[in-house]
């Protein structure tokens, strides 16, 4: 009996504590008489919590508010610097590593393309090693401030094990991180890059509870990470939300995946780009030029048009098979909703018996292409702001 009620307490301070750093992450600075209102709880949980809190370098005493009478009350202040991670983010064509604090700022940012001939995964991890050494160097970042190293890959993850199962898009299959954690010399987290693009959705206001959103990853390829009741949704075996592989056009184009007529061979931004290199046989990779194109030149409307109508056809197979409060689309192609959004939505939420548009949203995410980067990164602070994994 004893030792369950060890744990119980034990349990309960870990949950208060995780309480009062996501409260003090949203509100930056706040009195210890508001975080005892805010939470429920008594004023002298509250200082030993925070008192703790201060000792570990998350919080700092700054100052007194005014008093509605009696003493003072002390300010306590989130300290963003407290702790840094990594996120790296391995697309074919290059390799992307953010700094960034717990405020989920980038500090710094460096990216290096990759040779078409795709280089070993020792090479490029060397290479990562190599990069963040240097940004610890030149930012004097204590080793001991950094929480580890959160990468997003386009492929399925088993994150418990640490393993890579498979990449076709980067030709790897079984790669084990566990080897380079020790070349690292940090903790290691991998996760699929969408579903590690959900989970920064989700991280982006914590505290509020996100009952079924479906993050649509528009990159090279496309992927979706699907969230639940709060928690990523990873399947049996970790590849749910390979909505870029469904079938969308049958005996279509071959796939990287084995397969024929993928959604990500008609919708992802490489498809568009590849479109439009084709149609105007230039080589230009900047979607800027095309959008632009699109306002004026008949020829680039065409391209958006057909690429929009597959984009719509793809979602409306993941509204039919996940039913989402919310569908958040992300990748670059963020930054261009203007030239689409409207026809886009329009098209979803064609007549159909099944659903209307007030039942789910549709939106951009304000993170853009750096959805995943900062959702790998976020991975490694589960501990210091959440109980549980929330993984499912
Ligand atoms: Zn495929």
């Amino acid at each position: 009996m004893k030792k369950f009620k060890v744990i119980d307490q034990e349990m309960i301070k870990q949950i208060n504590k995780k309480n009062i750093i996501q409260l003090l992450y949203k509100k930056s600075q706040i009195t210890k008489q508001e975080i005892s209102k805010e939470l429920h709880i008594s004023i002298p949980t509250v200082i030993s919590n925070v008192n703790e809190l201060i000792e570990e370098g998350y919080l700092d005493e700054a100052g007194v508010a005014e008093s509605t009478g009696g003493r003072k009350p002390i300010i306590i202040r989130f300290l963003p610097d407290a702790r840094y991670s990594f996120g790296v983010c391995i697309t074919p064509s290059k390799i992307r590593i953010v700094l960034i604090n717990l405020k989920l700022e980038i500090i710094k940012e460096e990216e290096f393309k990759l040779s078409k001939k795709l280089e070993s995964i020792d090479i490029m991890m060397n290479r990562i090693k190599q990069c963040i050494d240097e940004l610890v160097d030149e930012f004097k970042i204590p080793k001991n401030k950094i929480i580890g190293v959160g990468f997003s890959l386009p492929g399925t993850v088993n994150e418990e094990k640490l393993l890579l199962v498979n990449a076709p898009n980067l030709k790897l299959y079984n790669v084990d991180f566990k080897k380079y954690e020790k070349l690292y010399n940090y903790k290691l987290f991998i996760e699929n890059e969408a579903n590690a693009a959900a989970y920064a959705e989700t991280f982006l206001n914590p505290g509020k509870v996100i009952k079924n959103l479906v993050f649509v990853s528009i990159t090279e390829g496309i992927g979706a990470g699907i969230i639940i009741n709060d928690n990523l949704y990873k399947g049996n075996n970790k590849h749910a939300g390979e909505f870029g592989h469904m079938t969308i056009v049958k005996d279509g184009e071959l796939c990287n995946c084995g397969k024929r007529g993928c959604f990500e061979l008609y919708a992802s931004e490489k498809a568009l780009i590849s479109k439009y290199n084709e149609e105007f046989n230039v080589e230009s990779k900047n979607l800027k030029e095309f959008f632009r194109l699109t306002k004026t030149n008949g020829k680039a409307k065409e391209i958006l048009y057909n690429y929009i109508d597959y984009l719509a056809e793809g979602i409306k197979n993941i509204i039919l098979i996940t039913d989402p409060e919310e569908i958040i689309i992300g990748g670059k192609i963020a930054y261009y909703e203007e030239y689409f959004k409207e026809n886009l939505i329009m098209k979803i939420f064609e007549e159909n018996s099944l659903y209307i548009k007030g039942e789910c949203t549709v939106s951009f995410s304000k993170l853009k292409e750096n959805a995943s980067i900062l959702g790998a990164a976020l991975m490694t602070m589960q501990e210091i702001f959440f109980i549980s994994k929330k993984i499912i």
